[in-house]
C-alpha cells in the first residue's frame, strides 16, 4: 500500500476531516499481524538515517500536529526506537516565552530546523500560529492569515537549502480522545499527562477542526506535504508514518560519503602501527 499517495493532502485541495475515518487500518487485521512491517520499516529507516548523518549534506524534518492525547508523544518514541539518537534531535514547542513573542512567529522555529546531516522532529511546529492562536484569537485575523503564505515560504527556503520536509496529522475521533482522557485518569503511570485545559479545549474541536483543514489546505505542497494519518489505532498510525518516512528517505537517494583521505598513505601508517605494537 503506498501510504503517500492514500494520505497525502493534495496541493490546492479541500480537506474534509470528517469524511476522513480515523480508525482506519487498511488491509491490517491487528497490531501483531503489522508487526513484521512495522519492523521492517524501522530496520530501513534506521539505514537510511545512517546514510543521512555519514553524508552530511541532506536534513529531515518531521511536523506532527494534532489534538491533545493525538498521540503525538507515542509516535516520537516509536520513530526514534528506528534512530541512532547521534544526528537526531526533537523539539517541542510549547506557549512562546516573552523574547519569542518580541520577534516574528518563524523566529524561534527557524533557529530549531536541522543542520546538514540531522533529522529533526517537531512535536508542535510553527502551525500553532495558526491553530491555537487562531482557535483563541491570540492575534488578529488580518495578522494569522496572512501566515500561510509565510510558512509556505519559510518551507520554500528550507526544501531548497537541502530540507526534506514531512508533516503530519494525527488524525483521531472525539470519542478516541475521551478514551484516551478516561485512560490517564485510570491509570497513575498516565496521571502527569493530564491538562488543566484538556476539557475546555475538547469544547472547541469543530473550531480546531476548521483551523486544522485551512491549514492542511493552505500549506500543503510537493516540497513540504501534509499527511492526514488516521491515528484511532496507534499500530496503524506507527506503520503508515514509518512507511511514509522510511519511503521518502529512500528516495533521497542517500550514498556513503567517499573516502578523503588518501587509503595507501593510511594503510601504510596501520602497518607501521602493527610492527610497533608487536615489538
Ligand atoms: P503540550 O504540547 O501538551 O506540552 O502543550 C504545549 C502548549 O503550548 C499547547 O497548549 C500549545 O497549544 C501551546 N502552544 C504551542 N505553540 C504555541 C504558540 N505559538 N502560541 C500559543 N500557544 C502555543
Ligand atoms: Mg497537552
Amino acid at each position: 500500500m503506498d501510504y503517500r499517495k492514500e494520505f497525502r493532502v493534495e496541493p490546492g485541495k479541500k480537506v474534509h476531516l470528517g469524511r476522513i475515518d480515523p480508525g482506519y487500518t487498511g488491509k491490517h487485521e491487528s497490531h501483531e499481524k503489522a508487526q513484521p512491517e512495522i519492523r521492517e520499516h524501522l530496520e530501513r529507516m534506521a539505514e537510511l538515517q545512517y546514510l543521512l548523518y555519514a553524508n552530511a549534506s541532506r536534513s529531515l524534518l518531521v511536523v506532527l500536529q494534532a489534538l491533545d492525547a493525538g498521540g503525538k508523544d507515542g509516535t516520537i518514541r516509536h520513530l526514534f526506537s528506528g534512530m541512532n539518537p547521534q544526528g537526531t534531535r526533537v523539539f517541542s514547542f510549547k506557549q512562546p516565552t516573552p523574547d519569542e513573542l518580541a520577534h516574528d512567529f518563524l523566529w524561534r522555529v527557524h533557529a530549531r530546523t536541522p543542520g546538514k546531516g540531522e533529522v529533526v522532529i517537531f512535536n508542535r511546529s510553527h502551525y500553532e500560529d495558526v491553530l491555537v492562536v487562531r482557535v483563541h484569537k491570540l492575534v488578529k485575523k488580518s495578522v494569522w492569515s496572512n501566515r500561510y503564505e509565510e510558512i509556505e515560504h519559510f518551507e520554500e527556503l528550507l526544501a531548497q537549502n537541502g530540507t526534506t520536509i514531512l508533516k503530519f496529522y494525527l488524525h483521531i475521533s472525539p470519542e478516541e480522545q475521551l478514551a484516551r482522557f478516561a485512560r490517564r485518569l485510570d491509570d497513575p503511570e498516565r496521571r502527569w499527562k493530564i491538562s488543566e485545559s484538556d476539557y475546555s479545549e475538547r469544547e472547541l474541536w469543530p473550531e480546531y477542526v476548521e483551523a486544522y483543514e485551512e491549514a492542511l489546505e493552505k500549506t500543503s505542497t510537493d516540497q513540504a506535504p501534509w499527511y492526514v494519518i488516521p491515528s484511532n489505532a496507534k499500530w496503524f498510525r506507527d506503520l503508515a508514518i514509518s512507511k511514509i518516512v522510511a519511503d521518502t528517505m529512500e528516495e533521497m537517494r542517500l550514498r556513503l560519503p567517499p573516502t578523503r583521505v588518501d587509503l595507501d598513505e593510511i594503510r601504510r601508517k596501520y602497518h607501521a602501527a602493527k610492527r610497533a605494537q608487536a615489538r
